[in-house]
């Protein structure tokens, strides 16, 4: 697996960023300095909230605690590698680590939603077949500060009155592996010190881990479970997703089931259309059969064109088709619309065109 070089700012591994330090050691680190408590608080503040990116912009803080915060910490450990803009508003970020790891992100913007879609781990461990991020393994998962730098850098993005909204945990990685991770980072992005985003605006996908999907439904969070289902039966999602072959549709669905039950917030299943697979009109109605009764609504996601990979889009006559057989089954479906398709929006397409092109500068497009 390939990593990007780093730049200077980010290659000094003693200099740990700041939502990566543990509370109590940032709070012993300030106390043997003299500094209250509440400097901490500052801090976090002026990260999350103020949009600070050196602790220089830091103004309520003694200027000799400044310096001294610069010369033993990083304000952000991950620096944006690569920006790209799509027309339609889409902005996709290539985010470095500081191992040279890389990763996207993505902020989207509809109406009034502001939504960023993030990543859990460096490189996927779920090896779906259609999907450029699993095409190398799972390389690690991402600390809880690489988690919520993400959101940083989109809602950076944004203009000051305007704040992010929503967040899709749907990026590279299996969510549910990192699963502790996530959770801390999340506390940190709903609360009203942190980002301030709605746990209902939150969405968590999994390919289905079953105990961690029971693990989430005992939480009592209020988040949303998107499953990604891409096939209704087992045979033909082995082949698209080779994890299943250790679980099974079965078990997935019952766990799905129990997240239902237990928290009354509807399951999203997601479906990857790839033409002459897993479109044909009798998948529809098998699938239309294995969601009937559930308290279920169905997100179609016409794959699009992966370089590298052999998959293709269906036709539009299959997927009004696909549609109607799902509606007809008494099954509520959407399909999702494409969005940033002028700047390779796909997951997993920017980060892998950067690891093939190592010597690739930083910049807006
Ligand atoms: S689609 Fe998601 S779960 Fe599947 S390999 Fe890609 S990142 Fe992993």
């Amino acid at each position: 697996m390939h990593a990007l070089p780093l730049p200077s700012q980010l290659a000094d591994p003693a200099r740990r960023a700041l939502l990566d330090v543990p509370s109590e050691e940032m709070l012993d680190w300030l106390q043997a300095r003299g500094q209250a408590p509440l400097r901490f608080r500052q801090m976090r503040r002026w990260l999350l909230v103020g949009r600070a990116v050196a602790f220089e912009q830091m103004s309520d803080l003694p200027r000799h605690l400044r310096d001294e915060l610069s010369a033993a910490f990083r304000t952000l450990g991950s620096d944006i590698a690569r920006h790209l803009v799509s027309c339609d508003g889409t902005h996709k970020l290539l985010l470095r680590l500081h191992d040279g790891q890389v990763l996207e992100c993505v902020l989207l913007q509809e109406a009034n939603r502001r939504t960023v879609c993030i990543s859990t781990q460096v490189g996927c461990g779920m090896g779906c077949v259609f999907c450029a991020s699993g095409l190398g393994g799972v390389v690690r998962n991402l600390t809880v500060g690489e988690i919520l730098e993400q959101l940083i850098h989109a809602r950076n993005l944004l203009p000051a009155a305007e704040r992010l909204t929503h967040i899709v945990v749907m990026g590279m990685g299996e969510p549910l592996a990192n699963l502790d991770a996530l959770l801390e980072a999340l506390a940190v992005a709903v609360s009203p010190r942190g980002l301030g985003i709605g746990a209902r605006h939150i969405t968590i996908s999994t390919v289905g881990l079953p105990a961690k999907i029971r693990c989430l439904a005992d939480l009592g969070k209020q988040y949303h479970l998107a499953v990604s289902l891409h096939a209704p039966n087992d045979e033909l999602r082995t082949r698209i997703v080779p994890t299943n072959d250790k679980t099974g549709l079965t078990e997935i669905l019952a766990a799905a089931d129990y997240f239902y039950a237990t928290t009354g917030r509807q399951v999203t299943y997601e479906y990857v259309l790839l033409r002459d697979l897993n479109d044909q009109p009798a998948h529809a109605a098998e699938l239309a059969k294995l969601l009937r009764g559930r308290q279920a609504h169905v997100n179609l996601i016409p794959f699009n064109d992966v370089e590298g990979l052999p998959y293709r889009r269906l036709t539009q006559q299959a997927l009004t088709d696909f549609v109607a057989i799902l509606r007809g089954g008494g099954i509520s479906v959407k399909v999702r619309k494409r969005k940033g398709a002028d700047i390779d929006a796909a997951c997993g397409q920017l980060r892998r065109a950067a690891l093939a092109e190592p010597a690739s500068t930083a910049g807006v497009e």
